[in-house]
């Protein structure tokens, strides 16, 4: 890369013995090391709760008494050393799993390419599991020492904070970042300018300034048009994630993928994989293939040598989900382009054309999979059925031989695990455990663990979460224009000793939260049973677009409001990544409804497994691969459905006797003499086991390096 100046926008006056705070605030190396946290947490943990977690923010608005009191304290500076040590020898370790085993591909680079990335909650530029993803991808890639960057937005009003009406309608805020309170840092150009690039659209130039995030070893590259030289409209393309506006989306992917690329050129580098998470960033194709054609090359030419070097993923099991635009659109805004590359209108929109039943669309997954030759589903029942939605483009192959293999899904470990979990590891599976989470041997040792120590710490991360609850119960009250009900439905009568089953995702239809509302008589006596009470709590926000989706909520909201829940069922608004942490590391069950095979892979049952939540789902994406009969419970079987009142049926009444039957007795009947549920704690140890070194982003993103970057490099050294 060549050296653009990278301008730290704000200048913390901090005492010099501890100055490098400021630099630590700028890697988001600290999202994962709790022993980096831990040190603002020392400093003034009530303003870093106050901050949602964020050091900018913190270190910006800290009194600086408490600055000079930490500066004499020897203990503090004595942590304070091994954090930057541990820092240090983080982003200059040559050892690396990559350099270890890929020595002679030093020299290549991996460009990831996503719509949105979720890498805390400080940075609201996701909407929910496809961002956490990707976030969690650049963070065991930076572990693992692989060459790569990445490109996205950042949307200056973040995702929308979702609040819930008496009545139980979802209301959304949106607001503006302070990107001086953030941890993004303005690329300057030569002349000090900030550092642009420019698109066309039909009759306009766009302008595009290009953020840098320092996530570890991994740069992430987020493109913003909020500038002076364009017009208001154009300004808005970056400010919201998912826009409804087609003309606006279309704008959007545009500047993902074609400014994306310009973006990584301005900043000259040359990657030698191009790999888009989803379809939303499939237009670099088309800028790529321009790239060659000036080169000198043909259309078919240009072509090929870009589909060798491409990796595609896609995330989407329904056809309706998959994002794309019609055909008009595409006459709109590629006119200019189709000449350029010497293709007739008719072969462009071919690229992308897709029969529908309500006529023809440019879908953004086809183009991807007709330029990618490395192309993934992500989990194993999903690349059965993306095999079969995209039989059609390879309609001579088999069903089973159709091009797309898949990589599950996994989650990054040092950002989801509890820190008294970790502490816990640390003692018994040895210091540097996060370094070998993928190995298997590894995790037998969690045998080890005595049960009552194990324990004490599940206790202890419920009676956290339950406190949260009353909490966020009480900044709710005493803010006002509440009605008290909303108050209790936040948990106000939330306690530490009940069975605790968690149900946190977006609210879409397929994933059906009201399962376990099915038969509300038979839920009522499940939650009220006066020797075994169960609480359940739901998160999650809906689409601001899909009425369907708020009507769930609102179906929900009803039953936590109901007095004859006794106040059990509990709504948290506003999920994101904290309240996704204080959920998958309190409970006791974590559960997962989803109409199967809707659910592509699904992550925050890995998150919960890894802290020892026992998983309580429908047999369907990653908990199909990670269910194994004793580490958690299956909802239904691998039954194929026609009629989805039947399957709800079926699903929901096994549902109840599993809870009823089994869950429910195992938690509060079978204790030892010192209260200890041993057969329970048997389980977490089996799930913990079993499902963590199989669900880390350190397995999935090897996988990615050996399956797919690695062929896509070797087939761009053989040119
Ligand atoms: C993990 C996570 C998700 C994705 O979870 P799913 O199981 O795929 O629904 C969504 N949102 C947040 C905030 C998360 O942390």
């Amino acid at each position: 890369m060549e050296d653009f100046r990278r301008k730290i926008p704000v200048t913390f006056s901090l005492p010099r013995r501890i100055q490098r705070l400021g630099e630590l605030s700028y890697n988001l190396w600290w999202v994962w090391n709790q022993d980096a946290q831990h040190l603002f947490k020392m400093i003034d943990k009530p303003l870093w709760d106050m901050v949602n977690h964020n050091p900018v923010a913190f270190l910006q608005q800290v009194q600086r008494p408490l600055l000079n009191k930490v500066v004499n304290d020897l203990y503090f500076l004595d942590r304070f050393d091994r954090v930057m040590d541990k820092f240090d020898q983080y982003i200059s370790n040559p050892e690396t799993w990559f350099n270890l085993t890929y020595p002679n591909l030093k020299n290549d680079l991996i460009a990831y390419f996503s719509f949105e990335f979720g890498l805390h909650e400080s940075l609201p530029v996701y909407a929910g599991g496809l961002g956490i993803l990707s976030g969690d991808h650049l963070k065991a890639a930076s572990d693992l020492g692989m060459p790569m960057v990445a490109v996205g937005f950042v949307y200056k009003q973040g995702y929308f904070t979702q609040s819930i009406t008496e009545d139980g309608w979802q209301e959304t805020r949106n607001f503006y970042l302070n990107f001086s309170e953030i941890p993004i840092i303005p690329l300057l150009d030569e002349q000090g300018k900030p550092l642009m690039i420019t698109i066309d659209l039909p009759g306009r130039k766009v302008y595009v300034r290009i953020w840098q995030v320092d996530v570890g070893r991994v740069q992430l590259y987020l493109l913003d048009s909020d500038l002076e030289e364009n017009s208001p409209s154009d300004r808005q393309l970056t400010s919201r994630l998912y826009s409804n506006d087609l003309e606006v989306r279309i704008s959007q992917e545009i500047l993902l993928g074609v400014g994306g690329v310009r973006a990584l050129r301005r900043l000259g580098f040359k990657p030698s994989v191009w790999h888009m998470n989803e379809g939303h960033s499939a237009f670099l194709v088309v800028e790529r293939i321009l790239e060659f054609i000036q080169s000198g090359m043909t259309y078919l030419e240009a072509s090929r040598q870009v589909q060798k070097n491409n990796v595609f993923t896609t995330h989407t099991p329904v056809p309706a989900g998959n994002d794309q635009f019609p055909i008009w659109l595409i006459d709109k805004y590629f006119t200019q382009t189709w000449p350029q590359l010497g293709l007739t209108r008719d072969q462009f929109v071919e690229l992308g054309r897709q029969a529908q039943s309500w006529g023809e669309s440019f879908v953004m997954p086809v183009l991807a999979l007709k330029l990618s030759e490395q192309r993934n589903a992500v989990s194993e029942l999903h690349g059965e059925v993306s095999r079969k939605m995209w039989h059609w483009l390879w309609a001579d192959h088999p069903e089973d031989e159709v091009p797309i293999t898949h990589v599950t899904n996994g989650i990054h470990t040092g950002t989801w695990i509890a820190r008294q979990m970790d502490d816990l590891f640390r003692k018994y599976m040895g210091q540097d455990w996060q370094m070998h989470v993928d190995d298997p041997e590894l995790w037998l040792k969690i045998d080890e663990i005595p049960d009552e120590e194990l324990w004490a710490v599940r206790r202890h991360l419920k009676r956290k979460l339950s406190i949260s609850c009353n909490n966020r119960a009480r900044k709710m009250w005493m803010r006002g224009g509440v009605h008290p009900v909303q108050v209790l439905a936040s948990g106000v009568l939330m306690e530490p000793y009940s069975l605790t089953i968690g149900f946190a995702r977006r609210f879409a239809t397929y994933k059906r939260a009201n399962l376990i509302l099915r038969d509300y008589e038979r839920m009522l006596s499940i939650v009220n049973n006066e020797r075994m009470p169960v609480q359940i709590i739901f998160a999650g926000k809906a689409h601001p677009a899909d009425e369907p989706g708020k009507l769930l909520i609102q179906q929900v909201y009803r039953a936590v409001k109901d007095a004859r829940m006794g106040g059990r069922l509990i709504f948290l608004e506003d999920y994101d990544m904290n309240v996704a942490r204080l959920l998958v590391q309190g409970v006791d069950v974590w559960m997962n409804t989803p109409r199967r095979p809707n659910e592509a892979s699904g992550t925050s049952g890995m998150k919960a497994a890894l802290n020892g939540v026992l998983n309580f789902s429908v047999l369907d994406g990653w908990w199909r691969e990670g269910f194994n009969g004793k580490n958690g419970w299956p909802i239904g079987d691998e039954t194929e459905y026609q009629d989805y009142n039947q399957q709800d049926e079926a699903d929901s009444r096994e549902l109840y006797d599993t809870l009823e039957n089994e869950i429910v007795p195992l938690y509060y009947q079978s204790r030892s003499a010192d209260n200890l549920p041993n057969e329970w704690i048997g389980r977490i140890k089996e799930t913990i086991r079993t499902n963590g070194p199989l669900f880390s982003t350190h397995r999935m993103v090897k996988e990615y390096m050996n399956n797919l970057y690695r062929p896509a490099i070797e087939k761009n050294q053989k040119k």
